[in-house]
């Protein structure tokens, strides 16, 4: 992996840009890095990071535990003796890393999908955050970011700078993505509305380039989720499977799947449908067998 860099925002809080982009704070005798990346291989490339500047690494504050941002963290925690935090709910995943695949297949998953992108290795959590406020002895604030996955948090430093994992997404990204993972529409929702009001002087999405307003990532997230959602319900004017309802959303899209994008994007839409339902909009009907979608 290509050696790391650090990009300085203000104060102690810094960006090392990359796939997923990582946060970094502290001082040198006690820093925290927000998200470890996909695998091995970040975990060394960022303990040579540390190294070479001479930090010491006191925690890794983890936004969400999706394998491309806790993949590190085993490596780390062995390497460095660090500690691991990750909101309370989401615990469960990077200890045991075979939920992941699991929680999408809704089974034991099969070969294809038991491999890195989605089995982070396992790591021990030391801390599990639950709920927004002040991380005790830290100096950090902890914002509960939920809906791209259940229990996403933010980290906004003393220098008004918000690590905000992945809450936030640009037009480029979304459009290489077609359909974003969702959990939950509703949660994210508000979690935009939040975000468009909250106080800081830097905005570090993991899989964007940091902004000082977020306006723009914001309101292209909003206009995605809205979009998708109505194009369902669309789809569901002829009642359809949920697999039927994912291939008019692939074709509308233009986007071919593999084995992992198919789990992903079939969550996503299910998350689409749990929120279609909640607003009264598309209700599920059993026919022969078959769960269909109708709209209302
Ligand atoms: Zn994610």
């Amino acid at each position: 992996m290509a050696a790391l860099e650090l990009r300085h925002l203000g104060g102690d809080s810094y960006v090392i840009p990359g796939v997923v982009s990582l946060g970094l704070w502290g001082p040198v005798g006690g820093t925290v890095l927000f998200d470890a990346g996909g695998d091995e291989s970040s975990g060394r490339a960022l303990r040579r990071l540390l190294e070479s500047t001479g930090r010491k690494l006191s925690w890794i504050a983890c936004t969400h535990f999706h394998a491309d941002h806790v993949g590190g963290c085993s490596y780390l925690k062995k390497a460095t003796g660090c500690a691991v935090a990750i909101p309370e709910m989401e615990r469960p995943f990077l200890e045991e890393p075979l939920y992941e695949p699991a929680f999408l297949w809704g089974a034991s998953p099969f070969s294809a999908l038991r491999n890195k992108f989605l089995m982070a290795p396992a790591c021990k959590v030391d801390l599990g955050l639950s709920g927004s406020g002040l991380w005790e002895g830290t100096g950090l604030k902890v914002v509960h970011l939920g809906g791209h996955s259940p229990g996403m948090v933010g980290y906004v430093t003393p220098d008004q700078v918000a690590y905000v994992g992945d809450a936030l997404f640009g037009q480029d990204m979304i459009e290489r993505h077609g359909l974003l993972f969702v959990a939950d529409v509703a949660d994210w929702l508000v979690t935009l509305d939040y975000l468009e009001n909250l106080e800081a002087r830097w905005f570090v999405p993991c899989h964007s380039t940091p902004v000082e307003d977020p306006t723009s990532l914001v309101q292209a997230t909003r206009r995605h989720l809205l979009d998708i959602s109505d194009r369902v319900k669309t789809l569901c004017r002829t009642p359809s499977t949920r697999d039927d309802i994912l291939g008019g959303l692939m074709e509308w899209l233009g986007k071919r799947m593999d084995p992992i994008r198919y789990v992903l994007n079939l969550g996503a839409l299910s998350a689409h449908l749990t929120y279609l339902v909640e607003r009264g909009e598309v209700e599920p009907l059993e026919d022969r067998g078959r769960l269909l979608w109708s709209s209302l």
